[in-house]
Order: structure tokens, then C-alpha cells, then sequence
């Protein structure tokens, strides 16, 4: 290990906070934890690559953001409740300044979801960031892709579509990535790309009453297909109901808008099917968090998503790739 590696451990050790179950953190080789008797443990990892994942230009602060909001997303989308997590960066220089931006917004969600790092590795090379993230869940109530049944309603939370207009915003110059903007819908859109939300309290409060999640990082289509796929059903979507926000709405119009909502990557938020006794209990929660929950179509027998009557999709959703 290098004194440039070492002083780069160093600037992210100093940052981690404490939690009863971690006997041993970043230090050792190792990091030795304590998990809660009688739980089940929830392990997910993934990748962030510059310039595949997220624009070469985007902040460090928001890169380090968005590395664990990605995670956590997997773990909120299971049901899990966060515990703990371990970081392999892969950095082209020894920049200190960088590192100390990426764990203002690394850590910054980390806080908030009482995630603490436990270790990592840290290497030189193109700028890559990668996350283990574990959280634990109450055996039997993990939300799984294989869950749904036929009758089901399909849910989903927050706007859907935003981080694929404003990506291609950027991609068209008409959104700058690496700072906030006077013009407050280009600025939520910006966000929505750079800095997701992660439905931590929402995944946790669904396990136990959803019977299948899944976490929309590839496009509601894509994602609920997966869901249909493990549980051999099909979905029927009502594309009048796709939550588009105004921001999404008023930079694309309302049909482009939901051709994002239906395809787009990226958005963090989650898919979900419970059935319709829950219905009350999910309106509840929805006021509970201050989080729109929508109704956007139920689980019927088959094993595609359609989009209704018309199964090759409302004209005019098939734009959106040459806006
Ligand atoms: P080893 O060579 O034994 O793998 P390292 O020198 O890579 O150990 O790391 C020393 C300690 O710092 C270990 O506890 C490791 O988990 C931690 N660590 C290294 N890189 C990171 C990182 N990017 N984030 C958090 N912890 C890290
Ligand atoms: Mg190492």
C-alpha cells in the first residue's frame, strides 16, 4: 500500500460512524460484525463505471451519492433494513480534494440511513466505484421477484421518467450536470439523475405485506418483466396512470413523458404488487412517508407487461429515443 492509498483510507476512516454491531471496521484485513440473532442477512453489490454509469463531468460529491444510493436501493427493494457496507474504489489519481467531495455525498447518505462502511480496497485505474451493501430482514418477509400473484395491483413510487429526460437533457446540452440550475424543474430533473432517492423506509415498511418488489434501475418495462418472469404471470399497465412529474411533463410533453416513464433507467424508485386488501394500508403508508404510491395495473395470468388493449404500446411512446 502506497502513503498516497494509505492517506486516501485515512480521509474516508475518519468519517465512518460507529454502530453497535460492527466489533472491528476498516482497519484490519478484515471487518468482523455482530448481525441480530434470528435475521436473515441481504448482500447486494454494484458498479458505478465514469462514462458508462453516470457523465465523466458529474460531481464527486454526487458520484459518492449516488454509488450507495444505487445499493441501497437493492436493499429497500428486498425489504431490507441497511446494517452495513464495504467500498472498492478505483481512482486514476490520488486526489484528495476528490476523495473528500465523494464522501461528503457518500457519507451523507450513508448517515441518513444509518449504513455504516466496514472496509474496502482501493486501487489506481479508470474511475470506478464499487459498493457491497448487507442489511437484514426478519426471515419470511423479504420482498422477492418471484412473489406476485395473478389479481395482484402493481404499485409504484415517487415520478417515474425523470433521470432518463434529464439525461437526455444533458446528452442534448440543455442540462448541466455539474451544477444546480436557476430554473427549479431543471434542477429537480438534475437531481433525480445525479442524486436518486433510495425508498429505504418504503422497502422496509412493504416487506411482510408486498409479495414481490423490484427496484427500477433499468425501466419500469424491463424491471416489472422481471417480476412477471420469476413468478410466471404477465401485467397489464394502464399507461393513463404512469406518475410523470411536471418537470418531466413540461420539458418533454405528457406523451414523451410517459415513453420515459415506461423505458427509462435510473429512476431508483420501486415496483411493487400487493393485493387489493391491502389497498387502504398502501394509501396510508403513501401519507405516512409524504411519498405518491400509484395504482398502475394488476398482475393477470400470462408472462409479458402490456401496456393495454393496443399491445405494442399507444402511439407516440415510441418517439422518445429521437427527442
Ligand atoms: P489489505 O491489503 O489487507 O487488503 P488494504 O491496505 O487494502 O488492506 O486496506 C486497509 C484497510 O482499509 C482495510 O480494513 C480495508 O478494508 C480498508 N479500506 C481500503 N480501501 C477502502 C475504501 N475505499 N473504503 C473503505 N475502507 C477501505
Ligand atoms: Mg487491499
Amino acid at each position: 500500500m502506497s502513503l498516497a492509498e494509505f492517506s486516501l483510507i485515512e480521509r474516508i476512516r475518519t468519517r465512518t460512524r460507529a454502530r453497535a454491531d460492527v466489533v472491528l471496521g476498516i482497519g484490519d484485513d478484515a471487518a468482523l460484525l455482530q448481525p441480530r440473532a434470528g435475521e436473515q442477512l441481504v448482500v447486494t453489490a454494484d458498479t458505478l463505471n465514469s462514462g458508462v454509469h453516470f457523465p465523466a463531468e458529474t460531481p464527486p460529491y454526487d458520484i459518492g451519492w449516488k454509488t450507495l444510493a444505487v445499493n441501497l436501493s437493492d436493499l429497500a427493494s428486498m425489504g431490507a433494513r441497511p446494517a452495513w457496507c464495504v467500498l472498492a474504489l478505483s481512482l486514476p489519481d490520488a486526489d484528495p480534494e476528490w476523495v473528500d467531495a465523494f464522501a461528503d455525498g457518500f457519507f451523507a447518505l450513508a448517515d441518513a440511513h444509518d449504513i455504516v462502511l466496514i472496509g474496502g480496497d482501493t486501487t489506481r485505474g479508470p474511475l470506478s466505484l464499487s459498493v457491497t451493501a448487507m442489511g437484514q430482514v426478519a426471515p419470511g418477509t423479504a420482498l422477492r421477484r418471484d412473489g406476485a400473484r395473478v389479481g395482484d395491483d402493481v404499485w409504484v413510487s415517487g415520478t417515474l421518467g425523470d433521470a432518463a429526460v434529464a439525461l437526455r437533457a444533458w446528452q442534448g446540452g440543455t442540462l448541466d450536470v455539474r451544477r444546480t440550475s436557476d430554473d427549479a424543474q431543471v434542477d429537480f430533473l438534475r437531481q433525480r439523475l445525479a442524486r436518486p432517492t433510495p425508498r429505504v423506509a418504503l422497502g422496509c415498511a412493504l416487506a411482510g405485506v408486498a409479495h414481490a418488489a423490484v427496484d427500477i434501475s433499468d425501466g419500469l418495462l424491463a424491471d416489472l418483466g422481471h417480476i412477471c418472469e420469476r413468478s410466471g404471470v404477465g401485467a397489464e399497465l394502464d399507461p393513463e396512470r404512469l406518475p410523470v412529474s411536471p418537470a418531466a411533463r413540461a420539458r418533454v410533453g405528457q406523451s414523451h413523458a410517459r415513453e420515459a416513464a415506461l423505458r427509462g433507467g435510473d429512476d431508483y424508485e420501486l415496483c411493487f404488487t400487493a393485493a387489493p386488501a391491502q389497498r387502504t394500508a398502501i394509501d396510508a403508508l403513501a401519507t405516512r412517508l409524504a411519498l405518491p404510491l400509484t395504482r398502475i395495473g394488476e398482475i393477470v395470468p400470462g408472462h409479458a407487461v402490456s401496456t393495454g388493449s393496443d399491445a405494442t404500446g399507444p402511439r407516440g411512446y415510441e418517439h422518445f429515443t429521437e427527442l
